[in-house]
């Protein structure tokens, strides 16, 4: 990597923050799923609803009753039931951009048409997660302007305090996740009163690189809730701080 290209990280990740304090006492983990694969909606969601927990679901409209990555995609029907049982409903861009590498005004009308898509169907949505966790300062200043909030990737847990702008998340991928580093991960969030937010995309016992079978997302919210963590979705959780 370049220096330009070193220095536009740096300032994506320190410039243009909005702080988030996190200091109510108690843990908070959110389960959050990408492009929203038809098997989030289902297996996904009832997982989470038997453990009192409601989830993220981060959609692109051009993705809507398609297939990707060998995975069937969510309906506009799937993603109403969502909302009528409490889920939470974010924009992905509509054709999952990389938003490090688009204008801002093509961001402008992409994030734009899947608004309009959200509003065609009466979908009530909150928030953004950045496609491939992809931002430089421009979208992420961008992204603010538009929306509540922003989730990146990133990894790790938050504590002490969460960037608004730029909320960091931890991949829950069957392929890659050990449950003991995500246990010891859950068990620091409860401790500091922090704020961990999972992301992954379908829920398969046959999961592809990027997603989880239905006994990992248990473990996670097995392990989550016996931490007593409060489990709820990304702009309850905010809320939560904010109270
Ligand atoms: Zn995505």
């Amino acid at each position: 990597m370049g220096f330009k290209q070193r220095l536009s990280r740096f300032a994506a990740r320190h410039l243009a923050n909005r702080w988030l304090p996190l200091n109510k006492g108690r843990g908070v983990v959110s389960f959050s799923f990408d492009d929203v694969p038809a098997s989030a909606c289902h297996q996904g969601a009832m997982l989470l609803e038997l453990y009192q927990a409601r989830g993220t679901f981060y959609v692109c409209g051009s993705l809507t009753d398609g297939i990707e990555q060998n995975q069937v995609c969510h309906s506009v029907v799937d993603l109403q039931r969502l909302l009528e049982n409490g889920h939470e409903i974010g924009c992905h861009t509509y054709s999952h951009t990389n938003c490090a590498n688009a204008s801002s005004g093509f961001l402008l009308e992409d994030w734009e048409r899947n608004l309009a898509f959200f509003r065609q169907h009466g979908i009530t949505h909150h928030g953004f997660a950045f496609p491939f966790g992809a931002y430089d300062l421009g979208s992420k200043l961008a992204a603010s302007k538009r929306f509540s909030y922003n989730r990146i990737t990133g990894g790790g847990t938050q504590t002490v305090r969460a960037d608004l702008s730029a909320l960091r998340a931890q991949s829950l991928y069957s392929a890659s996740s050990n449950m003991d580093a995500l246990g010891a991960l859950i068990k620091h969030t409860a401790t500091e009163g922090g704020w961990l937010i999972l992301y992954t995309h379908e829920v398969s016992e046959t999961p592809g690189p990027w997603g989880a079978t239905p006994a990992l997302l248990e473990a996670a919210l097995q392990a989550a809730t016996q931490e007593g963590c409060q489990l709820l979705p990304v702009h309850r959780a905010i809320d939560f701080f904010l109270s």
